[in-house]
């Protein structure tokens, strides 16, 4: 793609802090960190999300993703890793190239402290359950 940020990366067309590379996958360090050691991990081929990544890609990714947040949670002495993935505008989606944060956390930062949920009635659990078994069926046939 080429006006796509990460692939211009890919490319070496734009510098990266570059932490991992090998054929399929590149990890390097987030511009705008929500902590010091957040780091993208992303396929070379350019898909948009994670609904068309190939699975032999998205092994890569998830591995390079544990192999890095390993490095990272050492490295940064962290408490934690969130493994974080968006898909489109609604869900904080802003480069559409799938990408995957290590994000390295640390005890009172903040992060995702509103992402608290809700207990659910239990028709509408049913419902949604429902729902989306009978998705996941169809898409089995
Ligand atoms: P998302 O909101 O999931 O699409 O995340 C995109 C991430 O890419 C953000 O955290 C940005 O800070 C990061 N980002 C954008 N441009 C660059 C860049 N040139 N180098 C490194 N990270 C970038
Ligand atoms: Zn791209």
């Amino acid at each position: 793609m080429v006006d796509c940020i990460f692939c211009k990366i890919i490319r070496a067309e734009v510098p990266c802090a570059k932490l991992f590379e090998d054929d399929s996958v590149l990890g390097f360090l987030d511009i705008n960190p929500i902590n010091p050691g957040h780091t993208l991990v992303v396929p070379k081929t350019h898909y948009s999300t994670l609904f068309e990544i190939s699975q032999k890609d998205l092994f890569a990714c998830l591995t390079a993703s544990q192999k890095i947040a390993v490095a990272v949670l050492k490295a940064t002495k962290s408490s934690g890793i969130n493994l974080v993935q968006n898909n489109y505008r609604e869900a904080g989606q802003l480069i559409e190239h799938v990408h995957f944060h290590l994000i390295p956390r640390f005890a009172g930062d903040k992060f995702l402290k509103s992402w608290s949920g809700q207990p659910c009635p239990q028709p509408q659990l049913r419902k949604v359950l429902e729902e989306i078994k009978a998705e996941l069926a169809s898409s089995e046939s």
